[in-house]
């Protein structure tokens, strides 16, 4: 499950300008500054990755990476809903689903969920949106190792978000534990995707 090779591939800003969905694809989804870009990085071992695409302002993107020359890596438009009001919470919605239904080639959302912060009400509806959707993705709370001083420590938020999606699922998806700054959970998540693409 190793990345020996790693390389940005476009910017789309609809599904239909995305490239041809002949390889298998992870996408990364996440509030902004969950870390994404990190994790992307960190995955592929390659640090200036993530940058290369991008584009300042509020362009939604679908950025895709290919790697090992034989599977997709996809950065998604991150959400933010709480500052920024329905409307754009409908936008994010109705761009991310029509990639989610339109992309025959997806095998896993991955929903990156900060662990230094308390659970955010937020990534729970996305959850359940993407349970609703019937998209199969897993959990990958990133920053571990971000410890906030004065705060429910990182275990303690990732137990408090596992038990509020345990009131309502009788299963959960599947967890991971990561850090892009210690490499934590890297091999785990790796492994996932490995298994899945060759399923
Ligand atoms: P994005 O907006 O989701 O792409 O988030 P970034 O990858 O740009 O990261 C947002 C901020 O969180 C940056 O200041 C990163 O340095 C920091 N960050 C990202 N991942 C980690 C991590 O694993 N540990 C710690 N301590 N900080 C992180």
């Amino acid at each position: 499950s190793n990345v020996r090779k790693s390389a940005f591939v476009k910017s789309s800003t609809r599904v239909v300008d995305c490239p041809p969905d002949a390889l298998p694809e992870f996408a990364l989804i996440g509030r902004s500054n969950v870390g994404k870009s990190s994790l992307l990085n960190s995955l592929t071992s390659n640090d200036r990755l993530a940058k290369v695409s991008r584009e300042p302002g509020l362009t939604k993107l679908i950025n895709h990476y290919i790697i090992n020359d034989n599977w997709h890596l996809v950065d998604l438009p991150g959400y933010g809903f709480a500052k920024a009001g329905k409307n754009n919470r409908e936008e994010w919605l109705r761009f991310t689903k029509d990639y989610f239904i339109s992309r025959e080639n997806l095998v896993s959302v991955l929903l990156l969920v900060d662990s230094s912060v308390p659970p955010q009400p937020v990534d729970k509806q996305c959850a359940d949106w993407l349970a609703e959707c019937e998209v199969p993705f897993c959990i990958v709370f990133t920053k571990i190792d971000n410890r906030k001083r004065d705060m429910p420590t990182n275990a303690q938020n990732i137990r408090a978000f596992k038990q509020a999606m345990a009131e309502e699922w009788e299963e959960l998806p599947r967890c991971f534990e990561t850090s892009s700054r210690t490499g934590a959970g890297k091999s785990e998540l790796l492994g996932y995707i490995a298994s899945l693409r060759e399923m």
